[in-house]
């Protein structure tokens, strides 16, 4: 059956909303266990946030090796990752080859936008709604929505008056954009500008950066993988994967390692140029302290400072790149290729919006106190709405007619994450209170997934109906998630992480902080008791 043409019928044992990492797998798990299932789909084709974010130079930040599915032995042997980091490109063509391989398009209805999803007390079912007016029903409504997956445009006056080319990095056109010869402005300085400002400066007669809040990057040193590595991994995959689900952040750590204040300086620096030197998040991992102690993440951000300086060549821009009000790694650390010495071209400028912030957009130019800035193209790299944005666009109405964004006027709150009381059978993979971005997400992606599955099986089992968390256990866990996150230094941040990039969205750090295997663990704690926490009709 082609795209698009999803059997006739409208009743299923599972919606599940979205067709990136998370739909498809759960789509393929609950095939396995014998569940009907529907996927609907935004897009045209499967890859949720590597379908839209094809900006120049987009790629993973997490080891190709490790962003990849474990549930299936004979597809992580038949596929072979290219390079270190895997681009945008190959990882979509990896999701098409796992839609094909496990034959998952026929349940899946895409260019499929869900307006609403309301829970029918009477009939004990989901009706989710889709933009053709029609209505689905389903025992169980699953949202794969992502956690960065509703693009954010500046609140800017005049933003929506620029008259020539846009881009917001999130949603970059699916055929190649050219720059050749053009001015090009771009605001927003987060992981999506670092990877793609140095392929607009080799293209653009001229590429203006528009910073207001410098990052802390870190270099990728990405290259091509050799046969020999790859055979390496291939032949102990399956230790590599329980490696990375018993650990932290869901990487195949090993090493616990020590905290930065015990260790001397000049073995501090030397630990730092080693983890420079190996590239990527790692960097993070030099000592067990960083995200914790003021005073040795200093010592990290001081680090990556005058790697800055001794990059950047015009002082002035070094300083100006350089982070200096929030601790490293607080916001996410940045990977880049070549980022720092883009600034080193004589056709780059950075504004630095601290100095003089933009006051207007006009149809042509961007506007600060003291310069105008004429532009041919103008992009947005100015990120989302985290975590609870995709949500929130639906209108998701539970059992007592409240609906999930009233529930969240405060801040997300959700069971394990992963549910949330008054909304019976709905369940959110990687959801706010989850480890999810600070996590290898599809870790985090394939925990829920099993999860879900398990617990519908045992309620098939049982002969149940109906699964929502109890309030008070719902409280304990929110209560949990923001205990957790105090003892780090994450909420020193003006992060998504928190919200802070959304006006008049709650203040509230919304992932789990504890780790995935922590987490895991808890989560199967839950379910061995009987899922504990949950009342079950
Ligand atoms: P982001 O990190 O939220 O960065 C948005 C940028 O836009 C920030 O520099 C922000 O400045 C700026 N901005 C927003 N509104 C502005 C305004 N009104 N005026 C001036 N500047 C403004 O978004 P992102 O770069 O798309 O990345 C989001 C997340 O996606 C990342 O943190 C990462 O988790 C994920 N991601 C991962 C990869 C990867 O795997 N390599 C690549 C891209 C994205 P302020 O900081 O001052 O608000």
């Amino acid at each position: 059956m082609a795209e698009g043409e999803a059997s006739e019928s409208t009743d299923f044992d599972a919606v599940v909303v979205g067709a990136g990492f998370a739909g498809l797998y759960m789509l393929h798990k609950l095939r396995g266990a014998g569940f009907s299932t529907r996927v609907l789909e935004a897009g045209s084709g499967v890859g949720g946030t590597w379908y839209w974010n094809r900006y120049p130079g987009a790629r993973c930040d997490v080891e190709s090796v490790d962003y990849s599915y474990s549930f299936s032995p004979e597809l992580e042997q038949e596929w072979t990752w290219s390079e270190r980091y895997a681009t945008q490109p190959e990882i979509l063509k990896y999701l098409d080859h796992v839609a094909d391989r496990f034959d998952l398009r026929r349940d899946i209805q895409f260019d499929t936008k869900v307006t609403s999803a309301h829970f029918d007390e009477s009939a004990k079912r989901w009706l989710v709604r889709i933009e053709a007016g029609v209505t689905l029903t389903a025992r169980f409504c699953i949202m794969a929505t992502g956690c960065l997956s509703a693009p954010k445009l500046p609140e800017i006056e005049g933003v929506e008056t620029f008259a020539r080319a846009t881009y917001h990095t999130g949603h970059w056109p699916h055929e190649p954009v050219d720059f050749t010869g053009l001015r090009v402005g771009i605001i927003g300085t987060g992981s999506s500008a670092i990877q793609s400002i140095p392929h607009i400066a080799r293209q653009a007669a001229h590429l203006t950066v528009f910073q207001r809040t410098p990052n802390f990057s870190v270099p990728a040193w990405n290259h091509p993988l050799e046969p020999d590595y790859v055979a390496e991994i291939k032949s102990d995959y399956r230790a590599r994967r329980e490696l990375c689900r018993t650990s932290q952040a869901g990487f195949p750590v090993t090493a616990v390692g020590e905290a930065a204040s015990v260790v001397a300086p000049d073995e501090r620096q030397r630990r730092y140029e080693e983890k420079w030197a190996e590239g990527g998040l790692r960097f993070l991992g030099s000592f067990t302290d960083l995200l914790v102690d003021p005073a040795s993440n200093e010592t990290a951000a001081e680090f990556i400072r005058s790697k800055i300086r001794e990059i950047v060549k015009d002082p002035e821009t070094a300083a100006a790149l350089s982070p200096r009000d929030y601790p490293a790694g607080a916001k996410r650390l940045c990977v880049d290729t070549g980022y720092y010495e883009t600034y080193n071209r004589p056709n780059v400028t950075l504004v630095d919006l601290r100095k003089h912030p933009i006051e207007r957009i006009t149809e042509d130019s961007v506007v600060t106190a003291v310069d105008t800035y004429e532009l041919d193209a103008l992009i947005f790299a100015t990120g989302f709405d985290a975590m609870t944005g995709a949500l929130s666009q639906i209108e998701i109405e539970g059992a007592g007619g409240c609906t999930l964004k009233e529930k969240w006027n405060d801040g997300p709150r959700a069971h394990l994450g992963l549910t949330a009381a008054g909304f019976p059978n709905l369940f959110m993979i990687t959801g706010p209170g989850s480890p999810s971005v600070l996590s290898n997400m599809v870790v985090s992606i394939e925990q829920h997934v099993d999860w879900i599955t398990e617990c519908m099986e045992h309620m098939r089992a049982e002969g149940l109906e109906r699964i929502e968390p109890e309030p008070g256990a719902e409280d304990e866990w929110v209560e949990l998630v923001s205990a957790l996150a105090e003892f780090t230094l994450f909420p020193r941040a003006n992060s998504w992480y928190r919200g802070a990039n959304v006006k008049g969205k709650p203040q509230v750090f919304m992932p789990y902080v504890g780790g995935v295997y922590t987490y895991r663990q808890q989560c199967d704690e839950v379910a061995q008791s009987g899922y504990k926490g949950f009342s079950l009709a």
